[in-house]
């Protein structure tokens, strides 16, 4: 069982701009983002709470806007609506979605550590209170109102390979395969060796492959933690490398995933 997360609870007045107390029964877990790099989420928060919640008319027209939960730059997690009912964050989703506004840092907007820590375990404490599947019940923003309307969260929907890792982490975290000292941050700039190792040990669970990319598309199982695999080749990418191993699939050669292991 995963602990509840400490939450800073700023609960929002009740009011129709963006907590009508209409009732949810919450079926999936939006993720936001706050929409500014580098800007702390207590401004959010301070936005619907003190400005928005009041009425706050931008070209004329109300703003009707809240979430659930926003996390901060420094992990804190604060919430303004009990999840019993629902916010104003996912468009069409509002009536069955918890919705997550959540703080990035540097221009391709990932997470900082400690944001990325608090995503993974307030998503799958949620899973678990909620009874909902980490794998299929966290989504994008942008799954609901697709790209046209807005990318949201942008690195999220730019990388999905990290969405998918990341949906894994809250996976393992809620099935006990790792704990909240062993979340990695999949999101931040990675170190990648050159050399290829002859085995690899995985230190993290982490997707193969059976091309050389990151996409969900190509995801053919889950390498375990503690797993050592023969590798043959390594492919050279823009982004993270991958080795080939002895079974034709393809793995990260991050070293956050796996280690050189002879
Ligand atoms: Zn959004």
């Amino acid at each position: 069982m995963i602990t509840k997360p400490p939450v800073i609870e700023k609960w929002q007045k009740k009011n129709k701009f963006g907590r009508p107390g209409t009732p949810l029964t919450a079926k999936k877990i939006a993720i936001h983002y706050t929409g500014k790099a580098d800007v702390e989420g207590w401004r959010t928060v301070s936005y619907f709470n003190n400005v928005v919640a009041n009425g706050y008319k931008v070209n004329g027209k109300y703003i009707y806007a809240s979430s659930h939960y926003v996390i901060d730059l420094d992990g804190t997690i604060y919430q303004l609506i009990p999840t019993s009912e629902i916010c104003y964050a996912t468009n069409s989703a509002n009536s069955y979605a918890i919705a997550i506004e959540v703080a990035t840092t540097g221009p391709d907007n990932h997470y900082t550590d400690k944001t990325y820590k608090s995503m993974v375990h307030l998503c799958a404490w949620l899973c678990q209170y909620k009874g909902l599947d980490c794998k299929k019940d966290i989504i994008t923003h942008t799954d609901v109102v697709g790209k046209a309307y807005k990318l949201c969260p942008i690195y999220m929907v730019k990388n999905p390979d990290k969405m998918a890792q990341f949906k894994l982490d809250c996976w393992n975290l809620k099935a006990g395969k790792i704990t909240i000292d062993n979340i990695v941050n999949c999101t931040a700039p990675h170190k990648t060796t050159t050399t290829i190792p002859k085995l690899i040990k995985v230190i993290q669970d982490v997707n193969f492959h059976n091309a050389p990319d990151f996409k969900s598309s190509s995801v053919v199982g889950v390498a375990k933690v503690g797993e050592v695999f023969t590798v043959v080749d390594i492919v050279f990418r823009s982004d993270t490398n991958m080795y080939k191993l002895k079974s034709g699939y393809y793995i990260t050669a991050s070293t956050k995933y796996v280690q050189k292991y002879r």
